[in-house]
């Protein structure tokens, strides 16, 4: 039998405190000396066959140092980082992290509370950080909102809210069976695919996500998304709720939020904004009215792991009507019972989400905003809007580049194009063009495809980006595109 008097025999603290210190403090250090050195090292870098090897290993049956652990940290996860810290850095949409998140993170994992629920510190940070994100996008005092995984998670607890909201019975009681007639969401052709993963596990299907066209500026056609309402209305469908998108992942366009909540309003139907990219916007002295009308949404959904750039990750979302929000979430359990005293004294936060224990992301977000303030971050997100219109000028000046959309926020898509290629060779080139840029560890932007032509897409939601930091890239494109440029089609990926 284990000696039951032996501490360390039975449980996973250290045996060697000091130890553990040593470790802890080295990791500190060597975190700042990394932050600090970025932009000296390449933005991304492939893994050796050896490093891919070593997550072959057996499983672990027995204890190791933690120094080695720690050593093989250092030497073969952290280099292969995804990069998206790096100044240089501006593909699809994430934040460039902050050490004051980073080590809030681990602060809270040291508090260690579950915020499901219970009378703890960390469960009123939550709610003030809630709050704070509340007042930042100016949603009622009464609103309600959840700190969750993402931008996904947010947008789904919105629409389930919209669907529950709409569905013309207690669909939470009697599922979709008894819905009186189907119901319907439109959202534009540039709306992004986690309102598809919703769609089907709200039980309604992709095809209840109706796609309206977008005009030449990537905007919701709002002539189409009237007569699709319109014509559904007159099949005996319900029009239940319209997905605004304030930032479009493609091309950053933001919808007429006023114009779509007039029409929400005068055709009673429920308004979801995705702001995943664009609501935090609205803390941005220059670029607060690109998203004007923002705070008329039934229910909104925020990423702060993105524009605030908390370490991943956290989401949050608001939902107008507090009882709406609750009504969806909210179930009963004799384990979970609310009491006056002790520890389940607080509030369920698990009624405004899917998960039960939720951990304590809200810290990050709460020591982040009172270590650089609102206003540093707002001041951030217009210097990003400003180096997103520098490129897209750039570009624009550049006889062997295109620009591909209208720089409407943060995003600029674009391609090198010399002149006299089809289209099909110059969306090969581009695309290996892209392949080489963060393969040698210059710049990162990702890639898609808009209107059917292949565009770098560079979206600027970084904090240490430089204006020189552009124009090393543009310098690298117009190197990289002069080689390709040169070398027969065939021979470009050997
Ligand atoms: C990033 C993004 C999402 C998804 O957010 P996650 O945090 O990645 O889950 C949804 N909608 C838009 C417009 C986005 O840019």
């Amino acid at each position: 039998m284990d000696d039951l008097s032996d501490l360390h025999a039975g449980s996973l603290d250290p045996a060697d405190w000091s130890e553990f210190l040593s470790v802890a403090h080295r990791a500190v250090d060597d975190a700042v000396g990394r932050i600090g050195g970025l932009r000296d090292r390449p933005v991304w870098q492939p893994m050796s066959d050896a490093v891919r090897q070593g997550f072959h290993d057996p499983l672990p049956m027995d204890p190791q140092p933690l120094a080695d652990i720690y050593g093989q940290v250092m030497r073969d996860i952290i280099p292969h980082a995804m990069g998206n810290q790096h100044p240089r850095f501006w593909g699809w949409y994430m934040g460039a992290g902050d050490l004051t998140g980073a080590l809030a993170d681990f602060l809270a994992a040291v508090d260690g509370s579950n915020l499901g629920g219970g009378d703890t510190a960390a469960a009123l940070v939550d709610k003030q950080v809630t709050d704070w994100v509340r007042q930042m996008m100016g949603f009622p005092h009464e609103a309600s909102g959840a700190l969750v995984s993402g931008g996904s998670m947010a947008n789904i607890v919105g629409l389930a809210a919209a669907r529950n909201a709409m569905a013309g019975t207690d669909l939470r009681e009697h599922g979709l069976a008894a819905l009186p007639q189907p119901l319907a969401f439109y959202a534009s052709d540039q709306v992004h695919n986690c309102h598809d993963k919703s769609m089907n596990l709200l039980g309604l299907g992709h095809r209840a996500l109706r796609r309206v066209p977008t005009d030449a500026d990537y905007r919701m056609d709002l002539a189409a998304l009237r007569d699709r309402v319109a014509a559904d209305r007159a099949a005996g469908i319900r029009p239940a709720c319209i997905i605004a998108t304030a930032g479009t992942t493609n091309t950053g366009s933001v919808d007429d939020l006023e114009a779509i909540a007039d029409f929400c309003q005068d055709a009673g139907i429920w308004l979801h904004i995705d702001g995943c990219i664009g609501a935090l916007l609205a803390i941005a002295p220059k670029g607060a009215r690109l998203v004007r009308g923002m705070d008329r949404a039934d229910s909104l959904a925020t990423d702060l792991h993105k524009w605030l750039h908390a370490p991943f990750d956290v989401g949050c979302v608001l939902v107008r009507d507090r009882k709406t929000h609750l009504d969806t979430f909210s179930e009963e359990a004799e384990y979970l019972t609310r009491s006056q005293r002790g520890i389940s004294a607080g509030e369920f936060l698990a009624n405004y989400t899917l998960e039960t224990t939720r951990g304590f992301r809200a810290l990050k977000v709460w020591m982040m905003l009172k270590h650089h303030g609102v206003a540093r971050f707002g001041a951030l997100i217009d210097r990003n809007l400003d180096q997103a219109r520098y490129l897209g000028q750039r570009v624009e000046d550049d006889p062997a580049l295109d620009l591909l959309a209208p720089v409407a926020t943060s995003v600029v898509c674009f391609r090198y194009n010399p002149g006299g290629m089809e289209e099909a060779v110059l969306d090969d080139l581009n695309r290996e063009l892209l392949l080489q840029l963060q393969e040698a560890g210059i710049a990162a932007p990702s890639g898609t495809t808009i209107r059917g032509r292949y565009a770098l897409r560079a979206a600027f939601c970084n904090h240490r980006t430089r204006i020189e930091d552009i124009d090393t890239m543009l310098d690298a494109v117009r190197r990289i595109g002069a080689v390709l440029e040169d070398v027969p089609p065939a021979a470009r990926t050997a």
